[in-house]
């Protein structure tokens, strides 16, 4: 079952080269989200370990982790909360910035989102070198959430973003992993 869940993700997933620039190969996984099998299975499978626990919130990071993440929530009968981009939240937000390969980005939740000790499961389409969901269990940690995992469609394990969110002391839990950027 895991292993055909994992063939059919390699399959869905489309790989476009040289994309946003030259050496990556960027992970689109628009034609997994219109596949209704590979969408749907994707979904169970990443709440399949929570679903017998009490989830509070699910956390999103902008764009595709609002689309996992709103499915999952639906699935566990629990809140979506989204961690955006600088400037997109219309009510008093916190902030990180955080590196990317080159230059700044800044993350953003709203400071009310989560009450203290709330149980939160973090997902994003994808972890790469880990600073994004870095940024955001950072964000999360500053409300006092409690961080029960993280989850992913895809690792890239060669740039060592789950080992990085595992040292942080967070639960890595991922569906398939493609070689390479
Ligand atoms: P990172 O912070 O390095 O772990 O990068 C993760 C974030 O960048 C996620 O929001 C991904 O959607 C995006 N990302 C990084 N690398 C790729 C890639 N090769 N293909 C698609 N998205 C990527």
């Amino acid at each position: 079952m895991e292993h055909s869940l994992r063939a059919q993700l390699e399959k869905a997933i489309r790989a476009i080269p040289n994309y946003p620039k030259e050496g990556i190969i960027f992970r689109d996984i628009t034609t997994l989200l219109g596949d209704a099998s590979a969408f749907r299975r994707s979904v169970d499978e990443l709440v399949h370990p929570y679903s017998g626990s009490s989830i509070d919130f699910v956390a999103g990071i902008e764009a595709r982790g609002f689309i996992l993440g709103g499915a999952m929530a639906h699935q566990l009968s629990c809140g979506f909360v989204p961690i955006r981009k600088k400037g997109k939240l219309p009510y008093d937000s916190i902030s990180i910035e955080y590196d990317l390969e080159y230059g700044k980005d800044e993350l953003e939740i709203h400071k009310d989102a989560i009450k203290p000790g709330s149980r939160v499961l973090l997902v994003d389409d994808l972890i790469a070198t880990g600073g994004t969901a870095e940024a955001s269990i950072l964000l999360l940690r500053e409300l006092e959430a409690d961080i029960i995992g993280s989850c992913f469609v895809i690792d890239l394990p060669e740039l060592g973003g789950r080992k990085k969110i595992r040292e942080m002391g967070v639960a890595v839990r991922t569906l398939v992993e493609f070689d390479g950027h």
